[in-house]
């Protein structure tokens, strides 16, 4: 049998109403592209009729399909994780699952990729965003996410991607981090690029995000900036501020003992006294955090091992 090329990768959460579209969408995109390929719908727990759908279009699917069903809604990066994990094709194709994303586009992904990427990401030019949901606020988080991890891509978060399988596999997904998977692919050595895509209004059916994107999405961006900045050198963190704080404690108690010695005045009830001690013992505590975070990270398996292999030429 001839490798599969291509796995595409949908996460469904109540879309009863777009999936026999998507679905035919989908095959009649590809139909036009000489290229083998499964689709696989991850259902995250919806609560309509979005699974009977699901097995409905399988029954009839002439192409390889794989529905997988989730016990209880899980949220995206798990839905993701589910699918990259039964993912068989060389590369990945990510897209949503309520017709935003045109699947006659997935051509220019190959294209791109086959100049040599293995990550391209989508570039919603034009949002089509839902009420509550702010592009300024949108594009102001992208620009400083591309600022401060110097990755050049405007659509940080666009669900619109391809990944080569097997850094798609390796990726650390969980709770909120799937808007920063051009991040984690960036860890693991991915050569990305964007294309510009359409980005169409919804179907069917309301987003289920509108409403709390804002302020998830910046807490998100903390966790994430921290985690991506320390996590594998808590000590740099902490031990700076650590540092910091010891040396203005004992620069401020030094003070004080040479007032002390020479008996200008008393120090027992100078609020500066006060501060010494505070600073000299907050920086003990946040160095020993790093020492602690540091050796917390070294001991987890697999922790020193992160890499992904480009090519193997063995004899
Ligand atoms: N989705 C999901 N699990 C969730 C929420 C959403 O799998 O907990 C899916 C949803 O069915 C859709 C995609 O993620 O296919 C994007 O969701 P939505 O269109 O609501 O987000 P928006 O486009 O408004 O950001
Ligand atoms: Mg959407």
């Amino acid at each position: 049998m001839k490798d599969l090329e291509l796995s595409i990768i949908i996460p469904v959460y109540n879309e009863e109403g777009n999936i026999e579209e998507l679905y035919d969408k989908i095959v009649l995109a590809m139909s036009k592209l000489n290229i083998s390929y499964e689709i696989i719908f991850v259902n995250d727990g919806s609560n309509d009729q979005t699974q009977i759908i699901l097995e409905k279009v399988y029954k009839r699917s002439k192409i390889p399909i794989k529905i997988i069903e989730f016990g209880k809604n899980y949220k995206k990066s798990m839905a993701y994780s589910a699918g990259f994990d039964n993912a068989d094709g060389k590369y990945c194709i990510t897209m949503d699952g309520d017709l935003q994303d045109d699947p006659f586009e997935i051509e220019k992904f190959i294209n791109k990729m086959k100049k040599g990427y293995n990550f391209v990401s989508g570039w919603r030019k034009k949002r089509n965003v839902g009420k509550g949901t702010s592009s300024i606020f949108s594009k102001f988080f992208n620009k400083i996410i591309s600022i401060s991890f110097k990755i050049s891509i405007h659509d940080i978060d666009c669900p619109f991607r391809l990944i080569r399988t097997d850094i798609a596999k390796s990726l650390n997904l969980y709770e909120g981090n799937y808007r920063f998977i051009p991040l984690l692919a960036l860890e693991k050595g991915a050569k990305i690029t964007e294309i510009p895509i359409k980005n169409l209004p919804r179907k069917w059916g309301k987003s289920k995000y509108s409403n709390k994107k804002l302020k998830e999405g910046f807490f998100d961006y903390l966790t994430q900036f921290f985690l991506f900045k320390y996590r594998k050198k808590p000590m740099h963190f902490f031990g700076t501020f650590g540092i910091i704080s010891i040396i203005l404690g004992l620069l401020i108690l030094f003070y004080m003992a040479i007032l002390w010695f020479c008996n200008v005045r008393p120090i027992g009830n100078r609020p500066l006294f006060f501060l010494g001690i505070l600073l000299f013992i907050t920086g003990i505590q946040l160095f020993s955090t790093g020492f602690i975070a540091e050796n917390v990270f070294r001991s987890f398996p697999g922790s020193n091992k992160e890499y992904t292999i480009e090519k193997i030429l063995k004899k």
